[in-house]
């Protein structure tokens, strides 16, 4: 086995902490990683806090991890030591199901297994996260991180950036569309980032005023202040798509009647308590409210490749792993530019 430092909350009200625990030996088809980078995701400051109910403590958050292959089983054949690689949101599924033979295992029928806080397929009981050293995981969910990105830039692809990608590309958002990104924390300065390199014309929407520079610099072709009722009200019927990727309670109505006839808003943002939608915003133009979660394996190679030939990273703010509750704190406040990577350097040798 592999002993690890990693930082765990060990309750929904205590700081996250040094914390040994030992990985799986690395098997037949497993990829050992020495972890250089991942980034802060709002979801794991849901989870260490317990906000969704289903944490189990202690929990060691991370799930856009980015670092170099250390060793390799017998049967691994599409990784070497040295190579630059990415760990998302996933680690396992059944990969039987008619989801997975589709390359959405994040809709696994079972449930995929998730990279921190799931329960584990090696009977290890409950996996932990990239806030960690090392992490051992099966080559089937393991990415290739092209060589040109820098890799502590990429890390927030693995989450931030497949959860806009994939709902941005189901619904084939593209040039001649006008598409509306709710919220400019990490996932939507993915979104703002991809919608734009897609084609689609792109508006900001956003609480932040001090944000508004930084949305059109960002790829947006323009910036509303969302709290601004006259700027809201003339952009009512004017979209075909809307991502929402904000991480708290707020009225999802006023962005449905944002859309066309026919137009779609996507949730990705998943805050702890329920969003009334009101029926006469969907039924009065036939719109559709539905929601999005993560990518696929396959889709999120697609998105990394495309990252790699369109020069796209997040922007992003380097902290030491002991920052990490300052990171959350300034999260909730949406101080976020635009997403908090931890340098895996600055991790304790021994908790
Ligand atoms: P984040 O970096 O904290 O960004 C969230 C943004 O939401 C903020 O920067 C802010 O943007 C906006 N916001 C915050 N509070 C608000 C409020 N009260 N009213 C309106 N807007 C508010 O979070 P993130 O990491 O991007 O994650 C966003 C959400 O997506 C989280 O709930 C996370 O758990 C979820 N998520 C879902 C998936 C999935 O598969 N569906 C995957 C990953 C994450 P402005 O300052 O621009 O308003
Ligand atoms: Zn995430
Ligand atoms: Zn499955």
């Amino acid at each position: 086995m592999l002993s690890c430092v990693g930082y765990a909350a060990t309750a929904a009200d205590a700081p996250l902490k040094p914390f040994a625990f030992d990985r799986r030996d690395t098997g037949p088809d497993d990829v050992r990683i020495d972890i250089l980078y991942c980034g802060v995701c709002h979801s794991d400051l849901h989870q260490a806090r317990n906000e969704w109910q289903n944490t189990i403590y202690p929990c060691v958050p991370g799930h856009e991890i980015v670092g170099r292959v250390a060793e390799t089983g017998p049967s691994v054949t599409r990784f070497k030591a040295g190579d630059m690689v990415g760990v998302g949101c996933m680690v396992d599924s059944c990969r039987e199901c008619t989801s997975c033979r589709d390359g959405l295992e994040q809709y696994c029928e079972t449930g995929f297994v998730a990279t921190y806080n799931g329960e584990d397929r090696h009977g290890r009981g409950i996996t932990f996260g990239g806030y960690s050293r090392a992490i051992v995981v099966d080559q089937s969910f393991v990415l290739r991180v092209p060589d040109t990105l820098d890799p502590a830039a990429a890390s927030p692809l693995l989450c931030a950036g497949i959860t806009t990608w994939s709902p941005l590309r189901h619904w084939k958002v593209g040039p001649g569309q006008r598409v509306g990104i709710v919220g400019l924390g990490g996932l939507g300065h993915m979104g703002v980032k991809f919608a734009r390199a897609l084609g689609a014309e792109v508006v900001l929407f956003t609480t932040s005023p001090g944000k508004v520079t930084d949305g059109l610099r960002l790829g947006a072709h323009e910036v509303v202040l969302s709290k601004d009722a006259g700027a809201m009200a003339k952009e009512r019927g004017r979209f075909d798509f809307i991502l929402d990727a904000v991480a708290a309670e707020h009225d999802i109505n006023a962005y449905l009647d944002l859309l066309r006839r026919d137009g779609t808003m996507v949730q990705v943002g998943a805050p702890e308590q329920p969003l009334p939608v009101s029926v006469f915003s969907l039924l009065m133009k036939r719109r559709s409210f539905a929601g999005s979660l993560i990518g696929g394996i396959p889709e999120t190679q697609e998105m990394l490749d495309f990252c790699g030939r369109h020069n796209i990273t997040a922007d992003i703010e380097m902290i030491r792993m002991d920052e990490i509750e300052t990171a959350y704190a300034r999260m909730l406040r949406s101080d976020v530019k635009y997403r908090f990577v931890i340098d895996m350097a600055t991790m304790p040798q021994a908790a």
